[in-house]
């Protein structure tokens, strides 16, 4: 069973795609599904027309807004491989779910539009990916529009996030006039072909060097010389530097017509990392052969309203899942029964039967389980907490009606559980007055809606002048108590003693006058 459990994790490639809003997320994630052939048709996953997508009480408010909140798993089979598609959360609002889903992937695909290159979100993103070591796979997008210069591209992605972008394919025509690839893994140039509304899969004809000569004239002259560059300044894949993050295999297509999409799968076959042991809490890992463990990187109340049921996504880090195991929930030490498994992606949800390290499992009414939290059987497994990312909105919530304090209460405790927001305690306002901390404003109108909805208390949420938060330790909190303009938070999480701050200026003034006060910048934080 054990070696079974090493082959299947083999095979698995487990990866979430990172973008900046409109470079193209949705619509590669349909176009993999179906090269992979999930789905007959493009748009039948999540299309934003015919949204057939997750019924659930936040749907009017996606719909309003035409974003998506809910993200789930794809998972297909391709090549010899399963590959997990980890969905994240178009807006940047979210962003913070998008971070605690790179938790849970050995690899990401970031996507650049070719016309804007690297755009805030971007960057913020692989900056998570960098500090969590993901090896990251680059796809230029919408090569069939017009857009930058590729080599100017790759300058650009050198130069600002400091990673050495390694072509695998190289694209024939600017941008906006898109032939197709050469693909420098053996050389071979692959003329694409769009199939009526790109719904079906890119028609694929290999090009002998004469033809594309001839087809294309300057524009292959003019590929073939840029990758003789790139040879000569060794812009060369390497398997391990890419593991390491130190290189990104980059490839040029365009989303929406299928083009160079079959390239980046079968690169993400190729190259991508299969599963490997994680560490624990001690840093000593569990093997894959190990009994089943994993953790909890995302939980989503209400995806049915029907019965207001709360599903906790786990990834699976070691040994064989089997629907019905009883697990224990390291946290709490009970047990924990998994007769509600599920895979799900959109609408679509399976009972899962049987899963493997790397594979992602949806367990549903798991109430009692918080954010970061691990599940194991056998030797007890604790997986190191998810981290919290730099807050940028900051709003004090008061319960409205008194005598419903309580519910108030556990309301708050479950938001934060879940991490729908962050929960802060200021020394000023009390504990009857809890201050969220978010990542994205909207993130406080779920925790109001979710309130107010399903708890049944009436709140008022107030903003806080403040856009950025630094962590402190106990020995310093004194010095800033009384600066003005700023305030000494605990976080409710894991007791975080963080220190909101109006802007950076005042962060500088503030340092300036405590010299010997620690303010250290929390993880993604805006520009840092
Ligand atoms: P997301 O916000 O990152 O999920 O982006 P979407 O997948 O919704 O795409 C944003 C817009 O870009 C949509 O209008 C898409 O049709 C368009 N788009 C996506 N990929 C391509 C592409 O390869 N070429 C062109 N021209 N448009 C694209």
């Amino acid at each position: 069973m054990s070696s079974n459990t090493v082959a299947e994790a083999r095979r698995r490639r487990t990866f979430a795609v990172i973008s900046h809003p409109d470079a193209g997320k949705s619509t590669i994630t349909e176009a993999l599904a179906l090269h992979a052939q999930v789905i007959g048709e493009a748009g039948a996953v999540h299309g934003k027309g015919g949204r057939k997508g997750v019924v659930s009480d936040w749907m009017a408010m996606e719909q309003q807004r035409g974003i998506s909140i809910t993200s789930a798993v794809l998972q297909f089979a391709y090549r010899d491989c399963v590959v997990n598609l980890l969905d994240t959360p178009g807006h940047a609002d979210f962003s913070e779910d998008t971070y605690r889903v790179l938790t849970a992937v050995d690899c990401a695909v970031m996507l650049l539009d070719a016309a804007k290159g690297l755009e805030p979100q971007t960057l913020k993103l692989f900056e998570v990916c960098r500090h969590r070591r993901i090896p990251v796979i680059t796809f230029i997008n919408k090569w069939d529009r017009p857009g930058m210069d590729p080599l100017e591209l790759l300058d650009e992605i050198e130069s600002r996030i400091d990673i050495k972008p390694t072509p695998l394919t190289w694209p024939v025509g600017v941008a906006g006039e898109f032939h197709g690839v050469i693909d420098r893994r053996d050389a071979t140039m692959v003329h694409f072909e769009r199939t009526p509304g790109g719904t079906r899969q890119a028609i694929e004809e290999v090009v002998s060097d004469d033809e594309a000569a001839k087809r294309y004239g300057a524009d292959y002259s003019r590929a073939r010389e840029e990758v003789e560059l790139l040879d000569a300044s060794e812009a060369t894949h390497d398997q391990k530097l890419f593991l390491d993050a130190v290189t990104t295999p980059v490839l040029f297509g365009a989303a929406v017509a299928n083009f160079g999409v079959r390239q980046l799968l079968d690169v993400l076959i190729d190259h991508a990392p299969a599963p490997e042991p994680r560490v624990d809490t001690g840093d000593h890992p569990r093997e894959l052969d190990s009994a089943f463990s994993g953790f909890v990187f995302k939980i989503q109340a209400n995806m049915n309203p029907a019965h207001r049921d709360q599903v906790a996504f786990l990834r699976v880090c070691s040994g064989r899942f089997e629907r019905g195991m009883v697990v224990t929930h390291a946290e709490s030490g009970r047990p924990f029964t998994t007769k509600y498994a599920q895979s799900m992606f959109g609408a679509a949800r399976d009972t899962i039967d049987e899963a493997f390290p790397g594979d992602v499992i949806g367990l549903v009414n798991a109430t009692n389980l918080g954010i970061g939290d691990s599940l194991f059987v056998d030797n007890k497994v604790v997986y190191p907490p998810l981290p919290s990312y730099a807050p940028e909105h900051f709003a004090q919530v008061r319960c409205d009606d008194t005598s419903k304090a309580k519910r108030f209460r556990r309301g708050i405790a479950q938001l934060d559980a879940e991490g729908v927001v962050q929960v802060l305690i200021s020394e000023q306002r009390g504990d009857g007055a809890p201050v969220l901390a978010a990542v994205g404003p909207m993130q406080f109108e779920v925790a109001a809606a979710r309130l107010r909805g399903e708890f049944n208390v009436p709140v008022t949420i107030d903003n806080l002048p403040y856009s950025l938060a630094r962590r402190t330790d106990a020995d310093s909190v004194p010095m800033l108590r009384g600066a003005p303009g700023v305030e000494v938070f605990t976080r409710q999480r894991d007791g975080a003693l963080l220190v909101g701050f109006p802007n950076r200026w005042r962060v500088q003034t503030v340092q300036n006058d405590q010299p010997h006060a620690t303010l250290e910048p929390l993880l993604a934080d805006a520009g840092s």
